[in-house]
């Protein structure tokens, strides 16, 4: 029996505009795609936010008992400066200006991409697939999109028709956008003279001789459009049907807007059954954004080191911090709401340890298994952290109030009440105990002090062959043990 068998999870689906209750294609898996950055810079806290509010579902779906298939990509060629057509490929720019390959900037920020979010505790997807690695994918689904009629070729480049499938399908059913009003408002800008429409957008750029990311296809050298990679490589992985497409609210037009058409038009049917969109991270009211440089850095505030911060804050307390909104809803940065969250982050750490210090009672005062659907509740309802973490503070209260005696609860009740806050505030959110760093340095000194009395032992009994080894396998771990007369001490190189 998992525990989706007796909860009922409700999803906000972006395409429906309301919660439906989830129900994955295949009972008990679950196939979700989320987009992944592009990787031409650091990711800023805003890019972070998106990233850990997909890790919440993603923790909380495996938490259920579901098990799921997780792909998140890295966008390493097609995506322009302008989030259009037009522009330099934002990848071959910073290659340019650095004097470096393109591929040296893709290595440099996935690296740096991967040691932030593993900071934040983020879980690996199941499958990180890239852009440049899926080019012959990419090229068969240009082929299938323009078999069906919906793609034409204009001077070495392939353009997706949009006014075209827009006579049969809605463009714009993600977005609420109106084919007529876009076009009516969009502006003649240079370079889009090989559209039949401004609405239509690229699945195949045609390379010019400077442009170093090029593939040979049957249209010519080029590159893949920003929205084809996504396309190929969540069905590819996860079948022509799927259950969740997560990104930023900003990805819902054009970028998912997109992919929906491509899949129709390629595919003849929608791929995915639940679409998700995580709301801005933003600053001073704005969102937080490379271009603008409107952004903090991670690395910034975990050291302390930027102008708008008092201090340096744990990765466990920004998490805790990102948290405390619900996904959909906009949160803004500031000192002040970071030293407010570091606060409540310690008063739940401190419950946690306070706990392990109650003395069971013959009865108990608390009904724990009503408070602990209440935690389900909140996450069932399309994943309401900051409602679950009001009820995570209830126990707290709980806990405060045991310690004075001032209410009970038996030894199961402590044990269930135990398990259920560190499911959620481990498992489920995701933070880390500050101390744990601190914790496995106690055991290695502890186990060390044991193997120095293993062979103070093996002295006693004059076992010098093994008190010899005790000194040597140390040492060759880089643990250096030194005896005097007070006893014997060691360090570790
Ligand atoms: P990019 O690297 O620009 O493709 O963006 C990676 C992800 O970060 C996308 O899902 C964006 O929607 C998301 N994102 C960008 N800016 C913000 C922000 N200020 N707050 C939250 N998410 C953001
Ligand atoms: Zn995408």
């Amino acid at each position: 029996m998992q525990l989706y068998q007796n909860q009922s999870l409700k999803i906000y689906n972006t395409l429906s505009g309301d919660k439906e209750v989830f129900t994955p294609l295949h009972e008990g898996n679950v196939g979700m795609y989320v987009c992944g950055p592009t990787v031409y810079s650091n990711v800023h806290l805003g890019n972070c936010r998106t990233f850990i509010s997909f890790d919440l579902v993603f923790r909380y779906l495996k938490h259920l008992g579901y098990k799921v298939r997780y792909v998140r990509n890295i966008t390493d060629v097609g995506h322009m400066e302008d989030d259009g057509d037009e522009g330099e490929d934002k990848i071959a720019k910073k290659a340019r200006l650095e004097k470096l390959e393109p591929m040296e900037i893709v290595q440099q920020y996935s690296v740096d991409f991967h040691q932030i979010m593993e900071l934040f505790n983020a879980l690996p997807p199941s499958i990180e697939p890239t852009a440049t690695g899926h080019i012959i994918e990419q090229i068969e689904t240009i082929r299938q999109i323009f078999d069906n009629g919906y793609a034409y070729e204009s001077s070495g480049s392939v353009y997706f028709d949009v006014v075209k499938y827009n006579e049969s399908h809605d463009y714009g059913i993600l977005s609420g956008r109106n084919l007529d009003d876009m076009l009516s408002n969009s502006r003649e800008l240079a370079g889009q003279e090989q559209k039949r429409n401004p609405a239509d957008f690229a699945l195949w750029k045609k390379a010019g001789p400077e442009h170093i990311m090029r593939w040979p296809s049957p249209w010519g050298d080029g590159f893949p459009g920003w929205h084809l990679e996504c396309t190929s490589m969540s069905t590819k992985y996860l079948g022509d049907k799927f259950d969740i497409h997560g990104g930023g609210m900003d990805l819902k037009f054009p970028h998912h807007e997109c992919e929906i058409a491509q899949n129709e038009a390629c595919k003849g049917s929608t791929p995915v059954n639940y679409w998700l969109h995580a709301n801005m991270l933003t600053l001073n009211g704005k969102k937080m954004a490379k271009s603008t440089g409107n952004n903090i850095l991670p690395r910034e505030l975990f050291s302390g080191n930027n102008n708008k911060l008092e201090k340096a804050f744990t990765p466990s307390v920004v998490r805790f911090f990102m948290m405390q909104a619900h996904y959909r809803s906009i949160l803004d940065f500031s000192n002040d709401a970071i030293v407010a969250a570091e606060k409540g982050y310690n008063r739940l750490m401190e419950a946690l340890d306070t706990l392990q210090g109650i003395a069971p009672s013959t009865n108990s005062s608390l009904d724990i298994g009503a408070w602990k659907q209440l935690c389900y509740d909140a996450m069932n309802d399309d994943f309401n952290s900051p409602i679950l973490i009001s009820y995570l503070f209830e126990a707290v209260r709980y806990i405060n109030l045991l310690k004075e005696g001032k209410e009970t609860l038996t030894s199961a009740d402590i044990d269930d009440l135990s398990k259920t806050l560190h499911a959620f505030i481990y498992d489920v959110l995701g933070l880390k105990s500050e101390t744990d760093a601190d914790s496995s340095n106690d055991k290695l000194e502890g186990v060390v002090n044991m193997l120095i009395g293993m062979r103070n032992e093996a002295r006693a009994n004059k076992d010098f062959g093994l008190s010899d080894q005790i000194r040597n396998r140390l040492g060759d771990l880089g643990i250096e043990l030194k005896d005097s007369k007070e006893g014997t001490t060691f360090s570790i190189n």
